[in-house]
């Protein structure tokens, strides 16, 4: 959350920046703001809103500059409102500092600084290190990297920082400790700084991402240098960007959402690429591979994660169970690390983020790594903090997913574990051989028949038109479908401020169905296979007291289309691949309901992408 960007170099800094904020909105719009040096000293331009409110709020100004950074902000401490906005400039008017992350111990230094006759202007806790910054470089009379460093030691919390000192146009400091930074080198010594690669990719393909504890000092004519804030000298790693700049566009959608949700044929194909062998008949996830055999001797894997990683999680644990028989305990990765939970050395974790940068799913990985289990990564983002700290790993491959609400990613989450307890379920002899190579054939035809279910999109966006008034809604599903209800109303409440509760369809006897009446839409997973013939008593339960019956059922089902209010209908799958199937239409459902209800699908309101706070 939060997104930052710095530019040094021998073009106009202001375009680079506003750019780059807009490519970084996903992580917040609370606020945005930019800083710039010029031959005039620091110029500071903020203002609570979006993006877009700040380029209307700069018209005219003095917006000159070769250095400079932006800030789009996803408020923690203090409201969102135009003097909470970041950059924050220190009371002598010297230091400017924009932020992502949390000081903890914010209140002790503040106090501490007030005592000194620094003046807060702000609530945040991101104002104390600027004055602390600017008073360590005053009283001890040392250089703006120095002070950084000095400051940055007497700070808990978490934080990515750019900093620029108006008595020093030429140098630009930025430092990292749990929230993600990376520096992109130019052609012609130009620097940029970005919370993640993608205002970057279009100017160059070389990046450093910064590690925790480092602080990068970028000197006009003299590059990069990098140290940790141990004043150790680091060597920057430079490496290539894979990233492409077509994959940050919308490509004709209105939304970046819906063309998230219509690439998934094509992410979950990325997902399988060169992992999945038809003819030798084998997966093969080269990321785990050294540590396969731990995997395949495991009596138990933890799977921790947030939100739609969560959800994916659990829909890795009917996959694991089914497929590889290791017994599997999903969890909050935010209640997880708060409790002290058992966890040794024999224990796999596998931990599923779609930034690689959620800061609960990075906690727990800490706190398993310190008790010794393996830790196994399913992310997003190459080069992500939690690629960098797992002991190995699966990346998704989907691309840049810049809708907040998650959805490409919780599909190719999906693939790679499926992939995973295929592949784990073969090593340990869990799976019969005619089986795993049924289920390596439907997986690979998944695109396709994903495909077919984005071609129902006009009969989908025709029942959101009937539903899209609703005040509540239930989802209802039961083994591999249960993971997929919990999704599905999740992502209608994040996207259309609409009530909905994902249920165990057994579960609606035990309380929710005495909120069902004329006017309750009830989502229903009911696809061929598993425990079909009891969902169709579920509906039947419904029916029986006049709920709204929105079936998700497999393709010809005359049962369920004469019980059901309006079906929508998806080809045959496996029980264990449904989930990639069943999930597009809640997806499609949840995206019109909220554009016909006028919601800002891609930034929903205080939501933001990239949860790197607690
Ligand atoms: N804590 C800072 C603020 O509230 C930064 C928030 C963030 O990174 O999300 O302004």
């Amino acid at each position: 959350m939060c997104g930052i960007v710095g530019y040094m170099g021998d073009q106009q800094a202001y375009p680079i920046l506003i750019n780059g904020l807009h490519r970084l909105e996903y992580r917040g719009y609370d606020s945005a703001g930019v800083a710039l040096l010029n031959g005039h000293g620091l110029h500071v331009h903020k203002c609570q809103g979006k993006v877009s409110d700040l380029e209307k709020h700069v018209e005219g100004r003095d917006l000159g500059g070769t250095v400079g950074m932006g800030h789009t902000r996803w408020a923690t401490h203090g409201p969102p409102n135009d003097i909470n906005a970041h950059p924050h400039v220190s009371s002598s008017g010297d230091i400017a500092l924009i932020h992502n992350g949390i000081i903890e111990n914010y209140a002790a230094i503040k106090e501490e600084l007030a005592h000194r006759g620094h003046l807060f202007r702000s609530d945040t806790d991101t104002e104390v290190l600027v004055q602390l910054i600017d008073d360590i470089r005053r009283s001890e009379g040392v250089d703006l990297p120095e002070a950084v460093r000095l400051a940055l030691n007497s700070v808990v919390g978490a934080y990515a920082i750019v900093v620029l000192d108006q008595r020093d146009p030429n140098l630009m400091v930025a430092a990292r400790k749990s929230s993600p930074l990376v520096i992109g080198i130019g052609e012609h010594g130009d620097h940029f700084i970005a919370s993640d690669a993608t205002p970057i990719v279009e100017h160059t393909k070389n990046v450093v991402y910064l590690e925790d504890g480092e602080i990068a000092v970028i000197e006009r004519g003299k590059g990069l240098k990098i140290r940790n804030i141990k004043n150790q000298d680091k060597t920057p790693f430079i490496q290539e960007l894979e990233m492409h700049l077509e994959a940050l566009e919308k490509g004709g959608y209105d939304h970046f959402m819906l063309k998230e949700i219509h690439e998934q044929p094509r992410s979950i194909r990325d997902s399988m690429r060169g992992r999945l062998n038809l003819v030798k008949g084998e997966v093969v996830l080269g990321g785990i591979k050294d540590h396969e055999e731990k995997f395949v001797k495991a009596k138990r894997i933890l799977i921790v994660g947030c939100g739609t990683s969560w959800h994916a999680g659990l829909v890795g644990e009917y996959l694991l169970e089914d497929l590889a028989r290791i017994s599997v305990e999903v969890e909050y990765a935010s209640e997880f690390r708060y409790r002290d939970p058992i966890v040794d050395e024999d224990d796999i974790v596998i931990a599923i983020s779609q930034s690689g940068e959620t800061a609960d799913t990075l906690a727990a990985i800490e706190l398993a790594k310190g008790r010794g289990a393996t830790i196994i990564g399913i992310c997003n983002v190459v080069g992500s903090s939690i690629a960098r700290v797992t002991h190995a790993g699966s990346y998704t491959h989907a691309g840049p997913e810049i809708g907040v609400a998650s959805t490409k990613a919780f599909t190719a989450q999906v693939t790679v574990l499926t992939l995973m307890a295929l592949m784990i379920g073969q090593k340990r002899g869990t799976i019969t051989g005619s089986r795993f190579f049924r289920l390596l054939n439907e997986l690979d035809a998944v695109p396709e028949k994903v495909e077919k279910v984005l071609r129902n999109e006009a009969q989908i966006r025709y029942i959101a038109d009937i539903y899209k008034d609703a005040t509540n809604a239930l989802y209802l599903g039961r083994g591999f479908s249960f993971p997929v209800a919990l999704e599905g109303a999740l992502k209608l409440k994040e996207i259309s401020y609409v009530h909905a509760e994902g249920y165990p369809a057994a579960e609606m006897k035990h309380g929710p169905i005495a909120l069902i009446d004329e006017e309750m839409p009830v989502f229903v997973i009911a696809t061929k296979g598993g425990s079909y013939e009891k969902v169709v008593s579920n509906i039947q339960e419904v029916k029986a007291r006049k709920g709204k019956v929105i079936a998700i059922c497999t393709e010809g089902d005359t049962v369920v289309r004469d019980l059901a209010d309006h079906v929508i209908e998806i080809p045959d799958a496996p029980d264990p691949l449904v989930p990639l199937l069943s999930v597009i239409p809640l997806q499609l459902i949840s995206y019109h309901i909220a554009v016909m209800r006028g919601c800002n699908v891609d930034q929903p309101r205080n939501l933001a992408k990239s949860v790197t706070v607690e």
